[in-house]
């Protein structure tokens, strides 16, 4: 029999079972088409209503006005570091330092041009979101990561600086509801709450692609994705689909503002027992910790181990912390129940009274 599993996870992460079902279901023979989903050709007039329906669910769900693009993309959230500056850094891009995937983006825009810091927060191992608010920039964009997969912070009140704002979302896309008019260009890596790895999705207003200059390699240009509505190559076929079955779970739970909801209660319910419970403690700055990624330790981390295996024993895997910053990162995804949770946070509770 398998064993029933707690996925907390970073990512790739947990989907829902329902998903996976139809899915597998759709590798073996696709809508009674005698076809596994990955053998279709990407320019039947099948697929090209997938990309479309997966198109109007991101619409839908995120309240996508009619002036952005929303394109699927390959390489993964990490192209978009090198992307986004070769077609708008002209002179300077402004980048706020939040942690890891933030200094990431901040590497490869280097290769660009200027990157100007405008605020960072590595004094105190990126644990709070320095506030940026009301500083006038000549920058060409400002670089904002919305969550912080590793250091599990997260960003509820988004600078506004009068310049075109570019958001990694990759860790908390379609978990709370985002004004995207606040957005110039949104992406996102699927394999969070979208769906399997494969698949970067982007979201970018239509205006801003007006403002590159240059011609650029096919590959590196957002205008090819548009102009070939996602399919000037062959696109990432499964992931799309996947996220697309993903998308209408999604909308089915009550889309963004149902699944924030659950969200909520599912971080409330494990940062009032990190809180609580004598032998652990919370990484980061309450006012921002991370609604999808906790991270907290022990005050013994000599106990650390023995914890993990006390909570393997019950299905908890994947809470293993980053290994730069070590602890417990616990992911909790929009998939990921209510219950799983539960059973975490019994596993600590129960792990403090044998050490006591
Ligand atoms: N940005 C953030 C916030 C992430 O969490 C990740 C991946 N975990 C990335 C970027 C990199 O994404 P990818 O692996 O798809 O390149």
């Amino acid at each position: 029999e398998t064993p029933q599993v707690h996925n907390f996870g970073a990512g790739p992460c947990i989907l829902p079972k329902s998903v996976m079902e139809q899915a597998a279901s759709a590798v073996i023979n696709w809508n009674q088409s005698g076809l596994s989903i990955l053998e279709v050709s990407h320019r039947s007039p099948e697929f090209e209503s997938v990309v479309l329906k997966t198109q109007l669910l991101v619409r839908e769900l995120l309240k996508v006005p009619d002036d952005y693009s929303v394109l699927f993309l390959q390489g993964g959230a990490s192209t978009q570091f090198s992307m986004i500056p070769q077609s708008f850094l002209k002179t300077k891009g402004a980048y706020l330092d939040t942690g890891y995937f933030a200094q990431k983006a901040i590497k490869e825009a280097r290769f660009y041009g200027d990157v100007q810091i405008v605020a960072s927060s590595r004094d105190r191992d990126y644990t709070y979101v320095p506030d940026c608010d009301n500083i006038h920039y000549d920058a060409d964009y400002i670089h904002t990561t919305s969550n912080n997969t590793i250091e599990g912070t997260e960003i509820f009140n988004f600078p506004k600086l009068g310049i075109p704002h570019f958001c990694d979302m990759s860790s908390d896309i379609f978990s709370r509801p985002v004004n995207v008019r606040d957005f110039d260009l949104i992406y996102a890596g699927a394999q969070k709450n979208m769906g399997p790895a494969g698949m970067t999705m982007i979201i970018v207003r239509n205006a801003l692609l007006k403002t590159v200059d240059k011609t650029l390699p096919s590959m590196s240009d957002y205008r090819v994705f548009r102009d070939n509505n996602s399919l000037y190559n062959t696109p990432p076929v499964f992931s799309i689909y996947v996220s697309m079955l993903n998308l209408i779970w999604l909308k089915d739970k009550g889309g963004v503002e149902g699944v924030e909801q659950l969200n909520i209660r599912k971080a409330n319910t494990l940062y009032a027992e990190i809180d609580r419970n004598t032998l652990f403690y919370g990484l980061a700055n309450v006012a921002h910790r991370s609604r999808m990624n906790v991270t907290f330790k022990m005050k013994d981390p000599s106990l650390e181990r023995e914890f993990l295996d006390f909570a393997a024993e019950r299905g908890v895997v994947g809470i293993k912390g980053y290994r730069t910053v070590g602890g417990f990162r616990v992911s909790l995804y929009n998939a990921l129940p209510l219950n799983s949770v539960n059973i975490l946070v019994a596993a600590m509770r129960d792990f403090e009274g044998l050490k006591y």
